[in-house]
């Protein structure tokens, strides 16, 4: 769907020729104000991405190669991510600071010397990464197995706001998928945790979003979009895409259309657009004036862009602080935790949805755990390549306990469920030489009430073993 301009001459020209055709008929105050919000725009993109390159697969190790994939939850969760602004040093988000934690503490020189080494790569020659906030390590399952031919196709699809915002997968055997760079700012989110949804609802945010894009001047909506993928180098309209979804007249509507065609990335990008807008608008009231489709429309754009400041600056932050591993695990009975429950669950789906056994499935054969030996290993190498990368440890931590403990209830996931957080601090200690009882991350706490403080999934049921006792 094409985007609407305000002037005619739409039948012949390009894109480009429109911009300018339109920019000629505005008044000449208008042109310079409109002109230097466009610079504005390019140098925060210049901004950006020197950031995109420093980040991208320095460390790839020999045992690893180019992919990734997604569960069934991440393709039910991809969403929009936006773009970095300026960091400040971790300094201003003091994790805990246990003596038995690692968490947010900076990597000597001895302990990048040694992760270089375990990793078979060169130490780090550039600067670590700077974060806003204690960067994060978030753990999945995929709820689903997954060949190795899936997951090298979900992750060819994964570039910038395309695809999923998952970095590695790791398959029962152990062999990982890189699909993306460590802390890729560029990328949908993978979690409710990055939409902000404890700021903001993701409905309340939307719609804030589409008055925000309906209240702003016409070729500054094309510009902006064509900014936000400025560099990106992807064969897709996403511009186009990005449009569809802040013109459609609600969300319920923009699911009906992309049940019809190819949409992805359109959200993410939208909303880097946005955020975009945003943070020009709000810098003062003229510029708002300047910006805005008419001057009535200026109050609302700049009320909306209020609105919108924190959830968006959030999910920026979150989304360039973290890192998401996929560990592959079959369906099981995904997050119910009773017989009752899938049955009612089974009641209501088509049969091609339906748990098999309409019971709780076990996360295992009876003779083995529900990860392999091989995935604690594995993890453990990518949080240590993790960690080289920013320069810190990062927090370990579970997509159930970002979505449905840390920040409330505002999703609904459970994953890694079964996952022994324990073992795998363990597996850290043992390549880096530390006491087994130093934590990479959340201490453990190991059941099915996240507001109660559990963080890892654990039904009995399912993993037909009591939990690991907590270090
Ligand atoms: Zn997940």
């Amino acid at each position: 769907m094409p985007v609407h301009h305000k002037s005619q001459n739409r039948t012949t020209s390009s894109p480009e020729n429109h911009r300018w055709g339109n920019l000629y008929q505005l008044s000449h105050l208008k042109k310079i104000a409109i002109i230097s919000i466009l610079i504005a725009l390019g140098i925060g993109l210049a901004l950006v991405n020197p950031l995109k390159s420093i980040n991208t697969g320095r460390f790839v190790s020999n045992s690893v190669s180019q992919e990734s994939d997604s569960p069934l939850e991440t393709l039910r969760e991809r969403s929009q991510s936006s773009q970095p602004f300026k960091s400040v040093p971790a300094l201003y988000d003091a994790p805990e600071q246990a003596s038995n934690s690692k968490v947010g503490r900076p990597l000597s020189e001895a302990e990048k010397q040694a992760i270089a080494q375990i990793l078979r790569v060169n130490p780090p020659a550039t600067p670590p990464l700077r974060f806003e906030q204690t960067p994060k390590f978030i753990l999945h399952d995929t709820s689903g197995e997954l060949s190795d031919e899936a997951i090298y196709n979900l992750t060819q699809q994964s570039r910038g706001p395309l695809g999923l915002g998952i970095a590695a997968f790791v398959s029962r055997d152990g062999k990982v998928t890189l699909a993306r760079s460590f802390f890729d700012p560029r990328r949908p989110t993978a979690t409710v945790y990055e939409k902000s949804a404890d700021i903001l609802s993701e409905t309340a945010r939307n719609q804030e979003i589409r008055r925000v894009w309906q209240s702003t001047e016409a070729l500054l909506k094309q510009a902006t979009l064509n900014q936000a993928v400025a560099g990106l180098n992807l064969n897709v309209s996403l511009v186009n895409r990005a449009a569809i979804w802040l013109n459609a007249p609600s969300e319920r509507a923009f699911e009906a259309m992309r049940s019809q065609t190819n949409l992805d990335g359109g959200k993410t990008t939208g909303i880097w657009a946005i955020s975009n807008i945003c943070d020009n608008v709000l810098m003062d009231r003229d510029r708002a004036v300047r910006m805005a489709s008419s001057p009535q429309t200026a109050k609302t754009l700049q009320t909306s862009c209020q609105k919108l400041n924190s959830v968006l600056s959030e999910t920026r932050k979150r989304v360039a602080s973290s890192v998401h591993v996929e560990i592959n695990q079959m369906r099981g009975s995904e997050c119910y935790t009773s017989n009752a429950q899938v049955r009612a669950y089974n009641a209501q789906v088509a049969a091609s949805a339906r748990i098999g056994a309409n019971s709780i499935v076990p996360l295992q054969t009876w003779d083995r755990p529900a990860y392999t030996d091989e995935q604690y290993q594995k993890i453990a190498l990518l949080y240590l390549q993790s960690a080289l990368i920013a320069g810190q440890f990062p927090e370990i931590t579970t997509h159930y306990w970002v979505d449905q403990g840390k920040f409330g209830k505002i999703g609904t996931h459970c994953d890694p469920r079964g996952f022994n957080l324990t073992r795998l601090y363990q597996e850290i200690s043992l390549y880096l030489g530390n006491p087994p009882e130093m934590r990479y991350g959340i201490e453990p706490r190991y059941g099915l009430h996240p507001e109660k403080g559990d963080n890892v999934w654990w039904l009995e049921a399912a993993l037909d073993e009591l939990p690991p006792s907590a270090l």
